[in-house]
């Protein structure tokens, strides 16, 4: 048996296939010990999304290897297929693409086990395992052959596939027997979920199906591709009681010239009329987004365009990115890249922007009673937990009541959320 540790860097689909390792560890009969504890094999699995998150990878095998220099370190995940070099801070770091396959070779003894070294401890990634347990992720699909031209992410999984619905169906039962309220459904590019039998239809399906498991108070979608969202869909998720009313549509630019550059498949038009129709049958719904500045070949008219979309649409929260330029995407290669102090305004302006408009969103909730699941106790000894359309809320109460669904009766603003204070008993059913 071994002591194993693994730190995931990146998205959800990450953190899912860390779950997913670690299960397969401790069914092989090793222990799972946080990241920073005396282990035998410390793998990192990385995120390729920009060159910091490269960097944050090399940081973290280094850091492993300082830790616990007797342990054999696993680089794993995307940086490790697209970025090798950059990411491995010395020749004794062993480099295994695939997260399974590092934990299967481990358990073949195809990688030698040595002593264990010192211990420490990664605070941030003990809070990001206990956030995962309240939530449980689902991960439906793997892999994207859109091609963005700012993104890295086909190179390093450039296959599409779908978890079959049935597979994902009784997934999602295991979780709800093991406590879990709320399911989010992650993936690479989820819109483009096409099980076997469903090829047409695969996730307006899942979130029927879904809607018929007891016990499962919430199912939540990650980011959505705009134009893959359509009535059935939108349709789907008002007729089904546990679906969320929560959309995050990533529009990346509002200009459509450059969402051409960009290689999005969708203009700014069919973007707001997406948004439309999601708020005719989603009452109230929370629609966010991420959004990148200063892509090459933005000019200040653009730019403008960006801006006034997204004051239009009021997203309810952004993620305000600058743009990059990736090693390996076209996007790094084209004329006209913006300056960097430029393209960091704009974002400010973005920032300012989406505070606004989700401060705007949230204010008609004071006043009123929202069903809340815990997920958290903050350092200040709060208990948070997020509202079904994605809202932290903030308020004193039992940590014990850690994922638990609670009435909360909205009191105020806080600077990305709402607080409160508990109105009754914890409840069962939504
Ligand atoms: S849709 Fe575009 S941004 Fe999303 S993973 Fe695929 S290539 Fe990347």
């Amino acid at each position: 048996m071994a002591r194993i540790s693994i730190c995931t860097l990146g998205c959800k689909v990450n953190q899912y296939e860390a779950e997913m390792a670690a299960q397969q560890a401790r069914a092989a009969g090793h222990e799972i010990v946080e990241f920073g504890e005396p282990a035998d094999i410390q793998i990192v699995h990385t995120c390729s999304i920009t060159k910091a998150a490269v960097r944050d990878g090399r940081q973290a095998l280094r850091h492993a290897q300082h830790l616990n220099p007797q342990s054999t370190v696993i680089a794993t995940g995307c940086a490790a297929r697209t970025d090798a070099e950059d990411l491995l801070p010395s020749p004794d770091v062993t480099l295994v693409e695939d997260l399974a396959q590092a934990v299967a070779l481990e358990a073949e003894g195809i990688v030698p086990i040595p002593a264990p070294g010192v211990a420490a401890v990664i605070s941030e990634i003990e809070q990001a395992g206990r956030q995962r347990r309240t939530r449980a992720l689902l991960k439906i699909h793997d892999g994207c052959y859109f091609r963005c031209s700012f993104c890295i992410v086909p190179n390093a999984r450039p296959v599409e596939s779908s978890k079959p619905l049935e597979e994902a169906l009784e997934e999602a039962r295991t979780y709800v027997a093991q406590g879990h309220k709320e399911i989010v459904l992650t993936g690479v590019r989820i819109t483009g979920y096409r099980p076997e039998k469903y090829l047409r239809r695969g996730l307006v399906e899942l979130i029927k199906r879904l809607g018929d498991i007891d016990g499962l108070l919430r199912v939540r979608l990650t980011s959505l591709y705009p134009s893959e969202v359509g009535t059935e869909l939108l349709a789907a998720m008002a007729s089904t009681a546990n679906a969320c009313p929560h959309l995050h549509l990533a529009l990346q630019s509002g200009d459509d010239d450059v969402l051409r550059r960009m290689k999005r498949h969708y203009t700014s038009a069919k973007f707001e009329e997406v948004v439309l129709q999601a708020r005719e049958l989603l009452p109230d719904v929370a629609i966010t987004t991420d959004v990148i500045s200063g892509f090459p070949g933005e000019t200040e008219e653009a730019f403008e365009n960006t801006r006034a979309l997204m004051e239009r649409v009021a997203f309810s929260r952004g993620h305000c990115f600058t743009y990059s330029p990736r090693k390996g995407t076209p996007g790094a290669e084209m004329p006209g890249q913006v300056p960097v102090e430029i393209a960091r305004e704009r974002t400010r302006e973005l920032i300012r922007l989406t505070s606004s408009t989700g401060r705007q969103y949230r204010f008609k909730y004071v006043g009123t009673i929202q069903k809340v699941i815990v997920e958290q106790q903050k350092g200040s000894g709060e208990l948070s937990g997020l509202t079904d359309r994605y809202v932290e809320v903030l308020f004193s109460g039992d940590a014990a009541l850690r994922g638990e669904l609670v009435d909360v009766r909205i009191t105020g603003l806080t600077s990305a959320g709402l607080k409160g204070e508990l109105a009754g008993d914890r409840v069962s059913q939504s």
